[in-house]
């Protein structure tokens, strides 16, 4: 996935990400300010994943607007186009729903999305684990930092085969965490044990 970078709309789309995201915070200690966490989702699909293509860039930096502000998709459509809010909407969870079957909704949809949102969902939870290791959110104790990286291993497990390098990375922040929060990764084929699993069915079996 290559093509020529358009600066123009990169800035355009940094410049749509900082106003909208004006006055929010990140959940870590010092409250980082919310629009770095976008731009830290493009800067790794751009500097790891090597992948310099408008729309997955466009779209990484804009994946947090229509969950988290007020932007309406009329104006992603009119500013960006239709296919950015596309992949925007596909990264998008639905707010009616709880949080965890946002969760499970994630799990099952990863397998159906575009290769520009699941480059999106790649780096997204790459990033949000490493913040979470590296700059939790306060008061989170470790068994919620598990429990995150634990679910997001199961979203990343279901786009396997997306991008090697941002794999890679994912990878080792997996084997970090398993060393820092001292716990061991469940592999996929026990997601129905888990709270977010897609077909949860009453199970005697304990847990590898
Ligand atoms: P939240 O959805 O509340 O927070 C995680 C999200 O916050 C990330 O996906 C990220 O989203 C955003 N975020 C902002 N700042 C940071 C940061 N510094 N580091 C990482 N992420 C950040 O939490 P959960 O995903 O855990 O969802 C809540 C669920 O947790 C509930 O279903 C509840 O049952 C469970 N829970 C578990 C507890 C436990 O101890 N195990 C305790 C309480 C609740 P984005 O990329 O969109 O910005
Ligand atoms: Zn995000």
């Amino acid at each position: 996935m290559t093509s020529e970078i358009n600066l123009e709309r990169i800035f355009k789309a940094i410049n749509f990400a900082t106003r909208k995201h004006h006055g929010q915070v990140r959940k870590d200690q010092r409250g980082s300010p919310y629009v770095t966490h976008p731009i830290a989702v493009a800067n790794a699909i751009w500097g790891l994943g090597k992948v310099s293509n408008d729309l997955t860039l466009i779209s990484a930096i804009l994946h947090d607007t229509l969950e988290d502000t007020d932007t309406q998709e009329s104006e992603i459509e009119e500013l960006f186009g239709e296919e950015v809010l596309s992949v925007v909407l596909e990264v998008s969870d639905d707010k009616s729903q709880e949080k965890m079957e946002r969760k499970r909704q994630q799990v099952i949809h990863a397998p159906h999305l575009s290769q520009a949102a699941r480059l999106i969902k790649l780096s997204d939870k790459l990033v949000n684990c490493r913040d979470i290791l590296q700059s939790p959110p306060k008061n989170w104790p470790i068994a919620r930092r598990r429990e995150y990286i634990q679910w997001a291993a199961d979203v990343v497990a279901e786009i396997r085969g997306t991008n090697d390098a941002l794999e890679n990375a994912f990878d080792q922040m997996l084997r970090d965490a398993e060393e820092q929060l001292e716990f061991t990764i469940k592999p996929f084929r026990s997601v129905n044990l888990r709270p977010w699993g897609p077909n949860p069915e009453p199970s005697t079996h304990q847990e590898e």
